[in-house]
């Protein structure tokens, strides 16, 4: 097959979603920082006109652009799939991860659910779809709060609202991960990689 140039390895698209603070960025950044798993992965950077939280780099965590050239980009069709979510939007540049298919390599994306569906219908099989599940709406409350002092109460509020929906869809994945504790739900989503990129 010409994608794989060559090797007959096929790179997987492991979609983690779930609520916004249930750990989705935390868990893939650990799997990536695996030596044997990261030499294998990359994490997708998402575009995003939301304002930058401290502490966020532009070109780590997102690439911040202005709606303007949000719209420039989906016209010019380098965006693969994009949601609005709490009134920005967000969106998978298409180049890098059809790059690293072509590579043979497995890439991650962190999505919210429209994101996670559409993907799932381009490369039905391709993609393993995770869901990561808060220990309860009161620590994902604590948890948005901590990973950013500045985020107002309307925005944790708007948030957990849209936390209880998404919890509601998590059957619809192949997996479902409890992240209570950090270190166990780590192992979980390595063995998770593992097996779905062993053969
Ligand atoms: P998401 O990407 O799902 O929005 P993050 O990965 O940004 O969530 O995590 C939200 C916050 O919760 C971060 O400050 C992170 O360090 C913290 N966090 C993640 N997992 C755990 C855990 N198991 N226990 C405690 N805090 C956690
Ligand atoms: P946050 O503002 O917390 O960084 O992201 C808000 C939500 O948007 C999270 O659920 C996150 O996973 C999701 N998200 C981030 N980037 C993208 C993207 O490119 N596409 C989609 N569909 N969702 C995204």
């Amino acid at each position: 097959m010409k994608a794989d140039r060559g090797n007959n390895k096929q790179g997987k698209i492991f979609v983690i979603s779930g609520p916004s603070g249930s750990g989705k960025t935390t868990l893939l950044a650990r799997l990536i920082k695996d030596r044997k798993a990261g030499k294998l992965l990359k994490k997708s950077r998402s575009v995003t006109t939301r304002p930058k939280r401290s502490g966020e780099k532009e070109g780590k965590d997102y690439s911040f652009v202005n709606s303007q050239e949000f719209k420039c980009l989906l016209k010019e069709k380098k965006i693969l799939e994009w949601t609005r979510y709490l009134g920005y939007y967000y969106g998978t540049p298409r180049e890098p991860l059809e790059k690293q298919l072509l590579d043979g390599k497995s890439i991650g994306l962190c999505l919210d659910l429209n994101g996670a569906r559409i993907i799932k219908k381009l490369y039905p099989a391709r993609v393993v779809t995770i869901f990561i599940i808060p220990p309860s709406l009161h620590a994902l409350k604590e948890r948005i709060r901590g990973r950013c002092r500045g985020t107002d109460q309307k925005e944790v509020r708007e948030r957990i609202f849209l936390a209880r929906k998404e919890l509601k869809s998590s059957g619809e994945f192949d997996y479902r991960i409890l992240n209570q504790s950090l270190p166990e739900a780590i192992k979980e989503l390595k063995n998770i990689f593992w097996k779905e990129t062993a053969g």
